[in-house]
């Protein structure tokens, strides 16, 4: 083996060393994530249950509403994580059954419908009277989707507005869902896609927000072999979401 040889192994195996660790940082990350998140619904319901077996908390309705609450949210969040778990997966395989993209959309919509009318929102579909078919698991798009208008529908004010848009741009379809709610700032819009994150601590744990949703949804639109991201004018000028989806060659 000639020197420059040896060099280039050498080289190979502090890439791979390297990848490794990164490795090894993510999941010691996500496990202190996940710990984290348990703690706090835990910790409550615990104080609230030491607090009636002391009698320095009063048994009424509001007390089992609290607990409710708190327990609900961790409910959530093991189903959350169970999602997570499935999209980081990737299964692509499942990524290759002929997608009518409309019917996903209007599927995705009919599922939130009554809660944006609870909220006043009113929800724009603009779509064309045809688009080529993709290539896609549609159960999974619909999760995205369903992630992307819950949090329309979440993080708009009443009487607000989302337009759902659909268009066919080069060798792509291109999704786009506008909303009139409260934004993001420039400096979080990358960020919103880690998961756990949340752009308001305080206001999303009250919401019930994981911060796993957009994480979910970014590993399934690349499963894909699209891409998803976000754009906001900043706080307060609502949130414009992409998801933009391969039209395979022979459509
Ligand atoms: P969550 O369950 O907290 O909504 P997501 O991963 O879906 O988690 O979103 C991460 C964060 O991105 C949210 O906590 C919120 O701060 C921000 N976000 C997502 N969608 C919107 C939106 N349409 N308008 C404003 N902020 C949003």
């Amino acid at each position: 083996m000639s020197s420059d040889e040896i060099g280039e192994l050498a080289q190979q195996f502090n890439l791979m060393a390297e990848a490794l660790n990164n490795i090894e940082q993510t999941r010691r990350r996500l496990l202190a994530d996940v710990s984290h998140e348990f703690k706090t619904p835990l910790t409550t319901i615990k104080g609230y249950i030491e607090g009636l077996q002391d009698g320095v908390i009063v048994d009424t309705e509001a007390t089992y509403n609290l607990i409710y609450v708190e327990a609900s949210r961790l409910q959530r969040l093991v189903h959350d994580l169970q999602l997570l778990a499935q999209a980081e997966a990737g299964t692509p395989t499942d990524a290759h059954y002929p997608c009518d993209i409309i019917q996903v959309l209007q599927t995705s919509i009919t599922r939130l419908q009554s809660q944006f009318e609870a909220k006043s929102i009113v929800i724009q579909p603009d779509f064309p009277a045809t688009i080529p078919q993709i290539q896609a698991d549609s159960q999974r798009l619909e999760q995205v989707f369903i992630n992307l208008l819950g949090n329309a529908l979440q993080y708009t004010p009443q009487n607000g507005k989302v337009q759902i848009k659909l268009a066919q741009v080069d060798a792509a379809l291109r999704i786009t869902i506008q909303d009139t709610g409260i934004g993001i700032p420039t400096e979080n819009l990358q960020l919103i896609f880690q998961r756990f994150y949340r752009v308001d601590e305080s206001r999303a744990r009250v919401s019930g927000g994981s911060g796993i949703g957009l994480t979910i949804a970014q590993h399934i639109v690349e499963a894909h072999g699209g891409r998803i991201w976000a754009q906001s004018g900043g706080l307060g000028l609502g949130s414009t979401f992409t998801v933009e989806l391969p039209i395979p060659p022979t459509s």
